[in-house]
């Protein structure tokens, strides 16, 4: 086989949780691979919003169960290139650092497999910052030592010379894989030499929102694990720089810092409401419920182009349909002044903006943002009788007011520029929702609540929900969480998804 019709496959460190901490390069070459590998600590956030064509395989442990095992996953990767695909192989933190790319690398290169090693932010390093321990300092540590615990007490497999680590002062140790063994670690090191008060810290899930540090002293690390149940992922840190994470905190101060936030949105519109929740510390459960693209239907936008009436309206109901309509305005008839002849409404605020946003000021607002306003004020507003109205839609909007139109002498074109699906979770997420379940779920329309149903039943949701609060974005979203008997906890006014962030804050900051 000529090599050139093999794929690549690119060992890319993810980072260690946060999701923003892959490198450009990493995140730049997964988006354009035709397979993605990761396991389970590849946050979820870069699996969803990797392009839809990519082919997502999870190798990573399942239900308490083993992981793929390793060879399988080599094998794996070698059919995949000799197929021609090329492939991501997502690795948790740096793919090298206790992770076996190495392993991995070998072995495609004995296949005769192309390969490149892109390297990540070692949790090693990112832990210890996100939880304000800075691993070297000018007067305290002017070492770092990166250590694996993993089977520290059965010698045959430790290479790891503890009774020298011991006697190492004015330096750093991080310990990885060590949960389980750190009563066994600390006695050799105590026995070895090492002062038992020497400061430590141990720090779990770290940068995610979720990370629980604990400043302690070497000796009291069994205890502080066994005391608060502390589990993998987590690190230690031993040395005198553990000293001043009380003057560096500064992850673990964010207002919605810890609180567990699930966004149902559709991902590819998502990005913006997961970057804003993440930087106010939350950890953002990006569950899309539904997914959106774009319709075209020629006709409708031929009767579009030419509609004469000189009493002429476009009707906006969401923030999609401008988007959608925007892009194949450009499109399709190229030219902006051909809005200049209709007189334009607007379903609330966001709607509103995002016309704002191409310099159009909506002639008319209802003034609550639900398509019953719309229909009721438009009539008295509108004199709708020898009107040609133009109702921008999705394929799931209600035809309230275009009957309502309809009623009043008007005639309606409706313009659908976009249709709504549900959006079906891959396998292993729902096991990890109920693992992890959320403090709060956001809905931001209707369908985004229907498209929970999708992919749970009714006795799940309400599991969920007998823990979770409700954050609607407005009336008509609410409407549908009522009606299928889930109650709300709170509504944002206006009915944006800034506003809506802002009012999960301000119920945050009171509880
Ligand atoms: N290649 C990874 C390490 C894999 S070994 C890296 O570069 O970090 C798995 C160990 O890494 C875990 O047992 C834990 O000690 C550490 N680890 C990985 N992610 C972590 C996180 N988010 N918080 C704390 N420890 C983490």
């Amino acid at each position: 086989m000529d090599d050139s019709e093999k794929g690549t496959v690119y060992l890319i460190g993810a980072g260690p949780g946060d999701p923003e901490l892959i490198t450009l390069k990493g995140w730049r070459i997964a988006k354009s691979c035709d397979v993605v590998l990761y396991d389970s600590l590849i946050p979820d956030e870069i699996i969803v919003s990797l392009p839809s064509s990519i082919k997502k395989i999870y190798v990573g442990k399942r239900g308490g169960r083993q992981s793929i095992p390793q060879d399988e996953i080599n094998e794996m990767m070698v059919e995949l290139a000799l197929d021609g695909k090329n492939i991501a192989r997502l690795k948790g933190s740096d793919p090298i650092i206790f992770g076996r790319g190495g392993e991995e690398a070998m072995y495609l290169k004995e296949h005769g497999i192309r390969f490149e090693i892109i390297p990540g932010v070692t949790s090693g390093i990112a832990g210890p910052t996100y939880a304000g321990i800075p691993c070297t300092d000018r007067n305290k540590a002017s070492y770092i030592m990166f250590l694996t615990g993993h089977k520290a007490k059965e010698k045959e497999f430790s290479t790891i010379p503890w009774d020298w680590v011991a006697k190492a002062k004015g330096g750093t140790l991080v310990l990885y894989m060590a949960v389980s063994e750190i009563a066994d670690i600390v006695a050799e090191l105590i026995d070895s030499g090492m002062p038992p008060d020497t400061p430590a810290a141990t720090i779990e899930r770290a940068t995610y929102p979720t990370q629980r540090s604990f400043k302690s002293v070497l000796k009291d690390l069994p205890n502080i694990v066994a005391d608060q149940c502390v589990k993998a992922p987590a690190l230690f840190v031993i040395g005198e720089v553990v000293d001043l994470q009380p003057y560096l905190t500064w992850f673990e101060d964010k207002p919605l810092f810890g609180v567990r936030v699930m966004v149902t949105r559709a991902a590819e519109q998502a990005a913006d409401t997961y970057r804003t929740l993440r930087d106010l510390g939350a950890e953002v459960l990006p569950y899309p419920t539904i997914e959106i693209s774009e319709h075209f239907d020629e006709e409708a936008w031929a009767a579009f182009e030419n509609i004469r009436n000189e009493n002429r309206w476009l009707v906006f109901t969401s923030e999609n349909g401008v988007r959608y309509f925007m892009r194949k305005l450009s499109y399709h008839i190229g030219d902006m002044r051909h809005l200049a002849y209709f007189s334009i409404a607007a379903v609330g605020e966001g709607t509103a903006r995002a016309l704002r946003k191409h310099c159009i000021e909506p002639d008319f607002v209802p003034s609550t943002a639900t398509v019953a306003d719309l229909a009721a004020e438009f009539s008295q507003y509108v004199d709708a009788k020898g009107a040609t109205v133009v109702r921008v839609r999705g394929n799931l909007s209600d035809n309230m007011f275009e009957e309502m139109a309809e009623s009043k002498g008007a005639e309606v074109l409706p313009l659908m520029v976009y249709r709504t699906s549900h959006y079906r979770w891959p396998m292993e997420f729902k096991e990890k929702l109920f693992e992890y379940p959320p403090d709060v779920m956001l809905f931001t329309s209707g369908s985004t609540f229907e498209g929970l149903f999708a992919n749970l039943n009714d006795d799940e949701v309400k599991r969920l929900t007998s823990t979770a609060k409700i954050f609607s974005i407005g009336p008509s979203t609410s409407e549908k969480i009522r009606q299928r008997g889930f109650e709300v906890t709170a509504e944002s006014t206006p009915h944006t998804i800034p506003a809506l962030i802002e009012t999960l804050v301000d119920y945050m900051s009171e509880v």
